[in-house]
């Protein structure tokens, strides 16, 4: 029998290994200093009420007095949140976290009034003082992004009472989570290893990639089993959460529920648009992919189930951290030295915790706000697949120092429409590299199936996601009911129309809308399919070698929140508005497949 391989806890971890977080506190002493004076400051704020509509300098007086609170506050929650994610057992680590959790509640609360008096003043009389007071300037556009969406924000007693039924209109959503994460209850089945285990989600995901095929089609015969038993449940909390949305959007005078979440963040809609279209256009390719796996597993059927198993087997390719350190950094020499100077000091500072140990945090992220470090969460193994995270990562942190470094408080974060760029292009950079430095055709056929199932993964399958979440919207919008017939009927003929005939359409995947927490997330997905598809380009110009084009890289990363998010992109290189990104994304997808195809001949 094998050894059961025991995690070390967090104070057998070495030190190196860890981050170090005393820059932002040096010990829980200072830690409750900077928290008792917080929470005097946002007790301090509801006496600001009413005086912002009093003229432009008592305007500037609110902004400054409510971010000089949030400021410190954000502070606290990082410190709070790096140490609940060290070890989540730590019954102190918890606590701190509860406490800095209650506070930002409380906070929360404590400005709520602050959007609506805004709101309150007249249009003109703010171009007044945007045109006069000098103080004011600097949160023009930060003003701008609140006021925009004037027309749709009801009166103050109004949005009062919507955010009152805050609670009631997100019971479906809850209703789901709930159920999907602590009351399904699924069977046991057979592992890799030939013995048993209690199947999860968790489970599942590593199920689903086993190279023996009963293993993974029992694992999905079995978790779509549970799925179906409560596909009428499951439909009824999913058109709930539609028809909160639709409900939302209609109140606050939206044409439908895409123009409300997509107005939000001042994204047009030609995006979304520009996007299923392209993505449609470019479906062959997909099935040729798809084709391709089939061939490569010698399938006589490929079925649903054998879409996440790996091809090309594990790369004779292994890292430890300090060697996937200096890979990283030959890897990103392209955004040139100061970029790099940065990433040497994220690995010298330690802002990264490296290694799994009991408690930790399963996953990876990026995390810091604007008076921290961009730290970043790994559980490390030694091989590509952490490389590839730790670069992903790495991109996420230094487009948070870029940002923080280069934009006064009101404009130092981004958003989430962004975000994923700065990631995606890095991990676009490592595949460049890797395929240019390593001629073994292991290796090769790895990166270039690494490339093509995330894209896969990604362009194609978030925007299925993306069309069929659009699609229950309208339907809902004109009087449809989504039952689960409704629901399954649909999906299961755009499974279809996406893989193609290469895959034999198993009647469960029908059901697999009923198991997506983001269809409740209200139009997020598609950002993942255009994130993508981005970062194809910026990363095509990083490498051109032209510095003009690196250098507009790099002030996307410096923008943070200064601009629209379109605008910031638009002057890094990519109209997210029209195709060609996407038509360049799919030609560098095309170019890979064809190198996969050609490789896989010799194998
Ligand atoms: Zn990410």
């Amino acid at each position: 029998m094998a050894d059961i391989k025991q995690l070390p806890t967090r104070d057998q971890v070495n030190p190196k290994l860890t981050w170090d977080l005393t820059p932002i506190y040096q010990d829980g002493q200072a830690f409750n200093q900077d928290f008792d004076e917080v929470t005097k400051q946002i007790n301090a704020l509801p006496q600001l009420e009413g005086t912002l509509s009093h003229g432009a300098k008592e305007l500037v007086k609110v902004i400054e007095a409510i971010m000089n609170t949030i400021r410190p506050a954000e502070k606290l929650y990082v410190y709070a949140s790096l140490k609940h994610d060290q070890d989540t057992s730590d019954a102190d680590n918890q606590a701190l976290s509860g406490r800095t959790q209650s506070l930002l509640t409380k906070l929360e609360s404590h400005i709520a009034w602050f959007e609506p008096e805004l709101l309150a003043v007249d249009p003109a009389t703010l171009d007044q003082w945007l045109k006069t007071e000098t103080t004011l300037k600097p949160y023009e556009h930060y003003l701008r992004t609140i006021t925009d969406n004037r027309e749709h924000v009801l009166t103050p007693a109004a949005e009062k009472l919507l955010a009152q039924a805050g609670d009631a209109l997100s019971a479906s959503s809850n209703t789901f989570g709930v159920l999907n994460d602590a009351d399904l209850e699924f069977p046991v089945v057979e592992d890799d290893d030939g013995g048993t285990v209690q199947l999860s989600q968790g489970v599942y995901d590593q199920l689903i990639q086993s190279t023996k095929p009963e293993v993974r089609k029992m694992a999905f015969k079995q978790l779509y089993a549970v799925y179906h038993q409560f596909r009428h449940t499951l439909a009824a909390t999913l058109s709930g959460n539609v028809k909160t949305h639709n409900f939302e959007a209609s109140v606050h005078h939206y044409r439908d529920a895409r123009q409300a979440a997509m107005s939000a963040n001042h994204i047009p809609e030609s995006v979304f648009d520009s996007l299923v279209t392209s993505v449609n256009d470019h479906l062959p390719l997909l099935h040729r992919y798809v084709a391709l796996r089939k061939q490569i597993l010698n399938l006589s059927d490929l079925h649903m189930y054998d879409l996440y198993t790996p091809i090309t087997g594990e790369p004779q390719l292994s890292y430890t951290f300090e060697e996937a350190k200096a890979e990283a950094l030959k890897a990103l020499a392209v955004l040139g030295p100061d970029y790099l100077s940065h990433v040497q000091e994220a690995f010298d500072s330690r802002w990264i915790d490296v290694v799994e140990n009991k408690g930790k945090r399963s996953g990876a992220y990026s995390s810091g706000m604007y008076d921290t470090a961009p730290y970043i969460l790994l559980n490390w193994q030694d091989n590509l697949e952490s490389l590839f995270t730790l670069v992903h990562e790495m991109g996420h942190s230094m487009h948070s120092y870029y940002t923080t470094h280069n934009q006064p408080y009101q404009y130092g974060d981004y958003s989430i429409f962004v975000a994923e760029i700065a990631s995606t292009t890095n991990e676009t950079l490592l595949t460049d590299y890797l395929l240019k430095k390593y001629p073994d055709k292991q290796v090769q056929a790895f990166v270039l199936n690494h490339y093509l199932d995330g894209f896969k993964g990604t362009v194609f399958r978030q925007t299925q996601f993306a069309e069929f979440e659009h699609y229950i919207h309208e339907q809902d919008a004109a009087g449809q009911p989504l039952t689960a017939e409704f629901l399954s009927q649909y999906y299961l003929a755009l499974n279809q129309k996406y893989y193609g005939k290469a895959v034999i359409s198993d009647p469960e995947i029908a059901d697999e809308w009923s198991r997506i927490p983001h269809f409740y997330y209200n139009y997020y997905v598609y950002q993942y399919a255009t994130g993508f598809a981005a970062a194809n380009t910026l990363a095509q110009r990083v490498t051109s070698g032209d510095t003009a084009k690196r250098d507009a890289y790099l002030n996307y990363l410096k923008a943070g929140s200064s601009d629209y998010p379109i605008n910031v992109m638009q002057q890094a290189g990519v109209d997210m508005t029209q195709t060609g990104y996407l038509d360049q994304a799919f030609a560098e997808f095309e170019k890979r497949l064809n190198q996969f195809e050609a490789l896989a001949k010799t194998m």
